[in-house]
């Protein structure tokens, strides 16, 4: 029974997670028990065991089920004992032959199929994101380490840090690309951590030859992780191997995290992808949308469907795709073309959602929280220099974020005259040229407004 059964899995599974991710993962795994309930798998390492369980372990867990094993339990025991004393002593007998090639063991996040290079559009918020990521996928001489990308929810970094991965994968074979969100090179550490094998974990660590780590603020105020992190960074560094880090932020910006590896993080080029425009929606929409009406034959798309999504979900690059989605999978339920109206209608939740406009109120609040005075000052007389700086920055954001008239808002800031909101507004303008820190500042306001 369990041969047979572990085969008809193991087919599920190739089609689900993918040729990559199978040869890695699943193929290696050897099912040794099928008892009451618990299926046992040998594994080569603890951490290994550990990695398909959480990652692979319902869906295992599932095709089992629907080939009629009933499994209510997952247990993995390694076979071949790693130096340092796993936690699981080896059951049965060790086979003779223990498929591990050296990649085995890296514990590479699954990367997704559809992030390539091919289907990320490129527009001018993210250019240089890409033109970067570009030039470390050709892999060769490291031009800049780290190559560090921020930028706001859904704006393309994950799928970047992917595409580099497949670029690398495809070009050099040989090369140990590992890709990992901050989130699991924690969560490896501390395992290690636990299983005191952590000298198996730094030697993992240090011996790839492209590491690309994802949504790194995670490890702000976690600071054994970040210890290690910057150790790990550093050997690697020094070993001149490439080093790819991603946040929501620019590493200045991460709180809670320590200066020697902010300033670790600033030393490479760092890029930040930009809010989505106009031309860059309206060009992911269209690529997205060639590829539906392959998917469904057929469906019709009127003009001037897509200019309008493009147009009204401005939030983030993750909303317009899944608007896209339902929009195509709605049309071909109803067998209705898609036009403006059932737009309209199977997308309002999203729309209204969207339209959410920046007030006035709100700006002032992000400005006094941002630079600290109180909110009642940013609408009050004083005029001291720390506090009329920020108001007359809150009033450059009004004009350019709201559709209010120099009047309006000169009355939301306690009644000024719209001469002195056009002064304000001025004097932010010139100081924006001349003061790198003052136009950084508006445009992570501009960010978080938005946001
Ligand atoms: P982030 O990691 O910055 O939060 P992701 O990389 O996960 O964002 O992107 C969110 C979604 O938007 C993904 O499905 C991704 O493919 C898509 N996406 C983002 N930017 C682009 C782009 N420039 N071209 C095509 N798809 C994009
Ligand atoms: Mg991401």
């Amino acid at each position: 029974m369990t041969k047979e059964t572990w085969v008809k899995v193991k087919a599920e599974l190739l089609k689900q997670v993918g040729k990559n991710n199978f040869v890695t993962w699943i193929e290696p795994l050897t099912l040794s028990h099928l008892k009451n309930g618990t299926a046992r798998f040998e594994v080569p390492t603890t951490f290994f065991g550990d990695w398909v369980k959480r990652n692979y372990g319902d869906h295992i867990q599932s095709h089992m089920n629907g080939v009629g094993a009933a499994v209510e339990r997952l247990e993995f025991v390694v076979v071949q004992a790693a130096a340092n004393a796993p936690s699981l002593k080896p059951v049965g007998r060790v086979p003779d032959r223990v498929a591990k090639r050296p990649e085995d063991d890296l514990p590479s996040a699954p990367l997704d199929a559809r992030f390539t290079f091919d289907s990320f559009v490129v527009g001018k918020p993210n250019e240089l994101a890409h033109a970067a990521a570009r030039r470390v996928a050709e892999g060769g001489p490291v031009a800049f380490n780290p190559l560090f990308l921020y930028g706001g929810v859904g704006l393309g970094k994950t799928h970047l840090m992917h595409a580099i991965a497949h670029e690398l994968n495809a070009r050099e074979p040989e090369l140990r690309v590992l890709y990992l969100s901050a989130e699991q090179f924690m969560y490896r550490f501390v395992q290690s951590l636990r299983d005191r094998s952590v000298m198996d974990f730094k030697g993992l660590f240090r011996s790839v030859d492209v590491l690309m780590v994802d949504d790194v603020q995670f490890i702000a105020g976690k600071d054994s992780t970040q210890e290690e992190f910057f150790h790990t960074f550093n050997a690697l560094v020094d070993q001149n191997k490439q080093i790819v880090i991603s946040a929501d932020r620019a590493p200045g910006e991460i709180k809670d995290l320590e200066e020697r590896i902010k300033s670790r993080l600033q030393c490479g080029l760092v890029v930040d992808l930009h809010p989505t425009d106009y031309e860059l929606r309206l060009g992911i929409l269209q690529q997205k949308a060639e590829y539906y009406r392959g998917q469904y034959r057929g469906l019709q798309i009127a003009a001037g469907v897509l200019e309008f999504l493009a147009h009204r979900i401005t939030t983030n690059v993750r909303v317009l795709e899944g608007a896209l989605t339902r929009l195509f999978a709605f049309a071909s339920l109803v067998g209705r073309e898609i036009n403006l109206e059932l737009t309209q209608d199977c997308l309002s939740d999203i729309l209204r959602a969207s339209d959410r406009k920046v007030t006035i109120e709100e700006i002032q609040r992000r400005v006094a929280e941002h630079y600290n005075v109180r909110l009642s000052d940013m609408v009050g007389p004083k005029r001291l220099r720390t506090i009329a700086r920020p108001r007359q920055i809150a009033m450059y954001l009004a004009k350019q974020l709201t559709p209010r008239s120099l009047p309006e808002i000169g009355r939301r800031f306690g009644g000024r005259d719209h001469t002195t909101i056009m002064h304000g507004i001025r004097k932010i303008e010139e100081l924006m040229a001349t003061d790198s820190q003052m136009s950084d500042d508006l445009q992570m306001l501009r960010r978080q407004l938005q946001g």
